[in-house]
C-alpha cells in the first residue's frame, strides 16, 4: 500500500461515517491534527492505530490490507533476465520465504559487516506464515554469527505481500535499515528497484514476439534462448538438470514424517513400489508420474535441494514430467536440456508478464506456471511446432486460472505436494490435447499470461500465502 492510498482510505472510511476529523479523532482517543496529518500523507499511522480505526468503524480487518493494494506493477517490461533467475538451485521450502529472504540478507550483510546485531521485521505474507515456512530460522543462519531478532509484524500495511525490513546495529547506534520484497521464485526487489535486479538479456517478452523471431530464422525455441544466453546456459542447465534428477532420487529413497508438526507422511517411496500385476499402463504412467512429483516435493518440505521451477512449492512438477518421459522415450539428456530451455523460455514470459509467486497472485502462478513449462517441455521433446508448444501451455494455465494459494499451517505441504503430482498429469493431458486441436484455438499464451495476473490482483489477499482462509483453515 502506498501512504497516499492509505490516507485516502482513511479520509474515505472517516467520510462515510459523516464524521469531521475532529470528531473521528474523538473515538480514537487522539488529537484532529494527527488525523489530519493521516489524511494528508504527512505520516503513517502505527499498526494499532490501523488496527483500532478498524474496530472503532466496523471496518473489516483487512480494510487497510486488500488485493486491490498489492498490485504488481503494470509498467511494461523492459525484457527479460537469464534463465539462470528462474531455475535456481537450493534449498526447500519456499523460494519467496526461505531464497527470497536469504538473498536479502546476504545482500544487506555485505553492506554492514561491522554491525553486531540485526533485526528483521518480516509483514504481510512473510509474518503470516514465515513460521511455518522457516523464514526466522533462514533468516538467523544466514546472518549468524551475528545474532538477529526476527518480528512477526501481521498488522502493519505495506506495499508489498511479501515485505522484509532489516535494520543493522552497532551497540544502540542504527547503522542502516533496508526495505526488501521478495517476489517470487527465490527474486528480491527493493524499493529503488535497481540494486537487486539481474541484468536484461532477452529484448522480446511475448510469445508471439519470440515465436515470430524464431520462425524467422528457422530455428526452434532452445534454439533462441541459445543465441540470447550463449553456448554456457548449456552448462547450467545441466547442473539443474542434474539436481532435479538428484531430488527425485533422494525423495524415492526418503522415509518418515515431514518436518513442520501437521504429521504429514512422506508417500513417494510408497507411490513409486505399488505396481500391480493387472495395472494398465496409463495407472502405471499416473503413479510413477506422481510419484516423482511427490519425491521433489516432500525433498523441498524437508528442506532438500531443489530446482525453482519456476518457484521451490511447484518444484515437482517439471521434473516428474521430464524424468518419467525420458525413461519412457529414451530421450538423451541433450534433449532434456533443450527441454528445459523451451520450459524456461515460459517460465520467463510468466514472471515478466505476470508473476510467479503465490503471495501475489495465488497457486495459479506457481504450480500454473509450473504446468505452463512442463507442457512446453514435453511438447518440445515430441518435437510439435510453436502453435502446439503454444497451445499446451496455454491449457496448462488457462485450467489453473484462479486457483488459491492456502497451504494448512503455512507449511508447503498439504495442499502443495499432492497438488504437484496433479499438475504433472494435466501437463502431459494439456501436450496430447493440444496435438489434436491447435488449429481450432482461440486464446493466446499472451492472452492467458495477462488474464491469470489480472485474476490474481483481484483475489482476496486472504487466499494469497497468508494461511488465513479456504484449507488452511481446516484444523487437522
Ligand atoms: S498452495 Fe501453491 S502457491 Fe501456495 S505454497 Fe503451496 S504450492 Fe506454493
Amino acid at each position: 500500500m502506498t501512504e497516499k492510498n492509505l490516507s485516502e482510505k482513511i479520509t474515505e472510511l472517516r467520510k462515510k461515517h459523516g464524521l469531521s476529523q475532529k470528531e473521528f479523532a474523538a473515538k480514537l482517543g487522539i488529537n484532529a491534527q494527527t488525523v489530519s496529518r493521516w489524511e494528508r500523507g504527512a505520516t503513517i499511522p502505527s499498526a494499532e492505530s490501523l488496527l483500532a480505526i478498524t474496530k472503532h468503524l466496523n471496518a473489516p480487518s483487512d480494510y487497510f490490507f486488500t488485493a486491490s493494494e498489492t498490485r504488481l506493477p503494470t509498467e511494461a517490461p523492459k525484457g527479460m533476465e537469464s534463465l539462470r533467475e528462474l531455475y535456481r538451485i537450493g534449498r526447500g521450502p519456499s523460494s519467496s520465504h526461505t531464497m527470497g529472504p536469504e538473498r536479502a540478507c546476504k545482500l544487506f550483510q555485505r553492506k554492514h559487516p561491522n554491525a553486531d546485531r540485526f533485526t528483521a521485521i518480516l509483514y504481510g505474507s512473510l509474518a503470516k506464515t514465515g513460521r511455518g515456512h522457516a523464514t526466522d530460522t533462514v533468516i538467523q543462519s544466514t546472518l549468524a554469527p551475528t545474532p538477529a531478532e526476527v518480528i512477526f509484524d501481521t498488522a502493519t500495511a505495506v506495499p508489498h505481500p511479501n515485505t522484509l525490513d532489516l535494520q543493522a546495529y552497532k551497540g544502540n547506534d542504527l547503522l542502516g535499515t533496508q526495505r526488501f520484497f521478495s517476489v517470487g521464485g527465490g527474486r528480491i526487489a527493493t524499493e529503488n528497484g535497481t540494486e537487486a535486479d539481474a541484468p536484461i538479456l532477452y529484448p522480446l517478452t511475448s510469445f508471439s514476439e519470440i515465436a515470430e523471431h524464431c520462425r524467422t530464422k528457422r530455428m526452434r525455441l532452445w534454439q533462441y534462448v541459445e543465441e540470447i544466453e550463449g553456448n554456457e546456459i548449456w552448462e547450467y542447465l545441466a547442473e539443474v538438470w542434474q539436481t532435479m534428477q538428484s531430488a527425485i532420487e533422494n525423495g524415492l529413497h526418503a522415509d518418515g514424517i515431514l518436518p513442520g508438526g501437521l504429521n504429514v507422511q512422506r508417500k513417494a517411496r510408497y507411490l513409486h513400489n505399488l505396481q500391480h500385476i493387472d495395472e494398465t499402463a496409463e495407472t502405471r504412467e499416473n503413479r510413477l508420474v506422481c510419484s516423482y512429483a511427490f519425491a521433489v516435493s516432500e525433498e523441498n518440505a524437508a528442506g532438500g535441494t531443489i530446482v525453482t521451477a519456476p518457484t521451490c512449492g511447484a518444484s515437482g512438477v517439471l521434473p516428474a514430467v521430464l524424468y518419467y518421459q525420458k525413461d519412457k522415450h529414451r530421450f538423451t539428456d541433450r534433449q532434456i536440456l533443450e527441454a528445459l530451455a523451451t520450459a524456461g523460455l515460459i517460465g520467463n514470459l510468466i514472471k515478466t508478464n505476470a508473476s510467479i509467486s503465490g503471495a501475489e497472485c495465488g497457486c495459479q502462478a506457481e504450480v500454473g506456471s509450473a504446468c505452463a513449462m512442463a507442457s512446453a517441455a514435453l511438447a518440445e521433446l515430441f518435437n510439435l511446432s510453436f502453435d502446439k508448444i503454444e497451445y499446451a501451455a496455454e491449457i496448462a494455465i488457462e485450467h489453473h486460472l484462479g486457483l488459491t494459494c492456502d497451504p494448512i499451517c503455512g507449511l508447503v505441504q498439504i495442499p502443495c505436494i499432492e497438488r504437484n503430482a496433479v499438475a504433472a498429469m494435466r501437463a502431459i493431458n494439456a501436450v496430447n490435447l493440444s496435438s489434436f486441436l491447435s488449429d481450432t484455438r482461440k486464446i493466446s499464451l499472451d492472452n492467458v499470461i495477462v488474464i491469470m495476473k489480472e485474476t490474481g490482483w483481484d483475489m482476496s489477499h486472504r487466499y494469497k500465502e497468508t494461511s488465513e482462509a479456504g484449507l488452511a483453515n481446516i484444523q487437522i
